[in-house]
């Protein structure tokens, strides 16, 4: 049994069906990435798995839970985080204060006056994100303010405040975006280390560099329908793969 489970989720808009029949299954500690042409219902699904979109029919399950009817909070709670369009970094303050306000959120699930005082009493915190710093190359600039970063960065920035929280199941939307080649390497080498240590991802992203440098397995959808699910080395040789990309 996989550790997020999607089963014949269908969803319209409409008159368009942006999901149909959408099955996934996510083994724990693996990378599975899901590509597909533009429009072909990738966040949509990626939506339903944060429980932003209720699917019409079909269930999200994670570590045998149903995800569907969560709020962002519960779904926070019980291990998932999406990483690369959720957190917002505050741009006022270090990188390391960024680091810190979500590990105390996850906890407590509200942010004050008051949380701010023991959040900069809390040693532990602290160091647990030090340590996030150090390991995305970011501790040279702990005390720097956030909105001095450069893109890449920031994206970094944005997948310690994730990481900080010890998701279960980490939801990378187009982890490298906009990101120069060097960076692009730099963020797979980083995504690289953190599934080594056994954290379950899930990879949305058009770059093929990206998907075969990262994923164990790919999930294909067109026209909002998986057309293929199967090991890095074998989807891109799939006729209907090519298909997929050069019809679309
Ligand atoms: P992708 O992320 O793969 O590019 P999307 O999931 O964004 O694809 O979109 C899938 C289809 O559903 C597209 O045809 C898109 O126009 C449509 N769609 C997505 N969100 C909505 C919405 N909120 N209302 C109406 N149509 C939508
Ligand atoms: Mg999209």
């Amino acid at each position: 049994m996989g550790l997020l489970e999607v089963k014949h989720v269908n969803k319209s808009f409409g008159g368009l069906k942006a999901l149909t029949d959408v099955n996934l299954d996510v083994a724990q500690g693996s990378v599975h990435a899901i590509i597909g042409p533009n429009g072909a219902g990738k966040s949509t699904l990626l939506n339903t798995l944060i429980a932003k979109l209720a699917p019409d029919t079909g269930s999200v399950t994670f570590d045998g839970r149903p995800l569907v009817g969560m709020t962002p909070h519960e779904i926070n709670q019980v291990g998932v985080s999406r990483v690369f369009q959720t957190p917002e970094i505050f741009g006022e303050l270090t990188l390391l204060e960024n680091v810190m306000i979500p590990a105390f959120a996850r906890r407590d699930g509200a942010f004050g006056l008051h949380a701010w005082n023991q959040v900069m009493r809390e040693g532990a915190i602290r160091e647990k994100a030090m340590a996030l710093l150090a390991e995305l190359k970011l501790d040279g600039k702990s005390h720097v303010e956030a909105r001095h970063l450069s893109r890449g960065d920031k994206r970094r920035l944005e997948l310690a405040m994730c990481l900080v929280q010890e998701p279960k199941l980490l939801l990378l939307d187009e982890p490298t975006a906009g990101m120069s080649r060097a960076d692009t390497n730099r963020t797979i080498d980083i995504l690289k280390e953190i599934a080594g240590r056994g954290l379950t991802m899930v990879v949305i992203e058009h770059d093929m560099h990206v998907v075969f440098s990262l994923a164990d397995r790919i999930s294909v959808l067109a026209q909002g329908a998986i057309i293929a699910e199967d090991l890095p080395e074998n989807i891109k040789g799939n006729p209907k793969v090519q298909e997929a990309y050069l019809g679309g």
